[in-house]
């Protein structure tokens, strides 16, 4: 008799809540199940799917070196789990299936029918977030819709109860089986700057937290000095828990943690962003649907231009920052949240497409695609969600580009094409006197974003 630990994002055995229970009852075997037709759909971006592979290569290491088996099973989507475990746990003898929650509509509906269609106990445990959607509500029992308040009781309750670390598990080392290739290894590299296991997940964490983070705040908002964490990719995957995130902040910084003016402060806010849109996509699935989480602003008449939306996704808008910040995504699978956030109001507020484009084609290609963290970015840049920017707020990327990319390095280093332009120009190169190899701007700002304001002001009139 085995317990069966089911693998999904937490590819860790470092701090895995599901990994301690199912070690505490008993021996245990180790299952991930692959559902590339699933992940393409969403749609996964095929780096991710790589760096998936890699990584569960890596935990079917890390398991052996504690005596545990790792299978790796391929199925097509969700669809085929249940009816696969019935037989995969009659023929492994399984005494009970655990499993680390996750929070998406599928998701939850895959083990619903996984619960159902096994006759052992399943245990679903609260692994990925500082605190499990539920734990953190209004006084009248709502969930919040805005960030702050959530924020300030998450503190409040972390403050309480800080995260504890569960310890190494030990075992009699054992050797792995080989893992089958899920997933193309042309994107081999494009891997190479990512954690891809839990140890160089720990390394890198560990390293930012130490030298880095104290700088955070200062520092995070220009994309040419790479002074954030670069942790999502890892933090999605769960090669490294959010706990172990916090609690090294924590042991690094002590108190100065809780400060909201702090570098560390700074970067525990955004690690609570990641927990405040995994609840909002628990407790209004219809953002995860597709919807608008203000719903009339599904009424907006967006713009279906085709050949205006290619131009945005191949870095051809003729505005720099933007077409940096695109190619940055498209050749590194990976853009800076800077940048997200002006790419994105681009999209909305210049080129008035649907947000859903644009939240598409990002998650077809970062390397860290995560639905709710995504839809809420998404939601936010086109005031079209919780905690949005107001609508008639919106970028200037001219203006952008100039403060957030001073000195144009990278800018220079995305647009080969402006590499020696003049700084006088770089930031506006229609004014160029010369030749360039380099669009005319898409739109001119100051018209599109009058005519978002009458967009945006006649659904709140109506
Ligand atoms: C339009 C848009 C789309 C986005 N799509 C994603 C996505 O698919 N996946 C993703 O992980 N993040 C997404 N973000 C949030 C953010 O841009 C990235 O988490 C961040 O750029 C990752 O870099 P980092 O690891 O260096 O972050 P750091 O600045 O070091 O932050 C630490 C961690 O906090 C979390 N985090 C930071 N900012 C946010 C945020 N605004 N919302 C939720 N979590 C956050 C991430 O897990 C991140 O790794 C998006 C933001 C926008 C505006």
């Amino acid at each position: 008799m085995t317990q069966l630990i089911w693998f999904r994002n937490d590819l860790r055995t470092l701090d895995n809540s599901a990994l301690a229970a199912a070690a505490a009852a008993g021996p245990v075997r180790g299952l991930f199940i692959a559902t590339p037709g699933q992940w393409q759909r969403h749609p996964m971006a095929p780096v991710k799917m790589r760096l998936i592979n890699k990584a569960v290569e890596a935990l079917a290491g890390h398991l052996a070196d504690i005596g545990v088996e790792l299978d790796v099973a391929v199925l097509e989507d969700f669809a085929a789990v249940p009816a696969f475990l019935q037989g995969y746990c009659a023929k492994h003898q399984s005494e009970a299936l655990y499993a680390n929650r996750e929070y998406l509509v599928n998701e939850m509906a895959r083990d619903s029918a996984v619960a159902k269609a096994l006759t052992i106990p399943c245990h679903f445990l609260h692994d990925s977030l500082l605190a499990p959607p539920g734990a953190v509500m209004t006084l009248q029992g709502q969930p919040y819709k805005v960030f702050t308040p959530f924020k300030k009781q998450l503190k409040e309750l972390l403050l309480s109860a800080p995260p504890q670390v569960r310890p190494r598990l030990k075992g009699q080392g054992t050797a792995a089986a080989p893992v089958p290739c899920f997933s193309d290894p042309q994107w081999d590299p494009m891997l190479a700057p990512w954690p891809q296991d839990e140890e160089a997940a720990l390394v890198a964490m560990r390293r930012f937290v130490v030298e880095e983070v104290a700088d955070y705040k200062a520092r995070r908002d220009f994309p040419s000095q790479e002074a954030t964490s670069r942790l999502s990719a890892a933090l999605s995957l769960g090669l490294v828990s959010v706990r172990q995130c916090l609690w090294r902040l924590l042991h690094e910084h002590g108190d100065s943690t809780w400060d909201d003016g702090s570098g560390p402060g700074t970067w525990l806010n955004e690690l609570i962003w990641r927990d405040f849109y995994q609840h909002i996509a628990f407790h209004f699935p219809t953002v995860v649907k597709g919807r608008a989480f203000q719903e009339e602003t599904d009424a907006i008449p967006w713009s279906s231009d085709q050949a205006v939306f290619a131009a945005w996704c191949e870095g051809r808008t003729g505005f720099p920052i933007v077409d940096a910040a695109m190619r940055q995504l498209v050749q590194t699978g990976w853009m800076h949240n800077r940048l997200r956030m002006i790419a994105a109001s681009f999209l909305v507020k210049d080129l008035h497409l649907d947000w859903r484009w644009g939240e598409r084609f990002f998650m077809a290609h970062l390397i860290d695609g995560d639905f709710a963290a995504n839809n809420g970015g998404w939601q936010w840049a086109a005031s079209t969600g919780t905690d949005a920017a107001p609508y008639f707020r919106i970028f200037n990327p001219t203006e952008q580009g100039k403060r957030f990319d001073p000195d144009g390095h990278f800018i220079r280093k995305f647009l080969p094409e402006l590499q020696r332009l003049d700084d006088k120009y770089l930031f506006e190169p229609h004014r160029y006197p010369g030749r360039l190899d380099y669009p005319q701007p898409l739109v001119d700002h100051k018209v599109a974003r009058n005519q978002t304001l009458a967009l945006f002001k006649a659904i709140k009139e109506a």
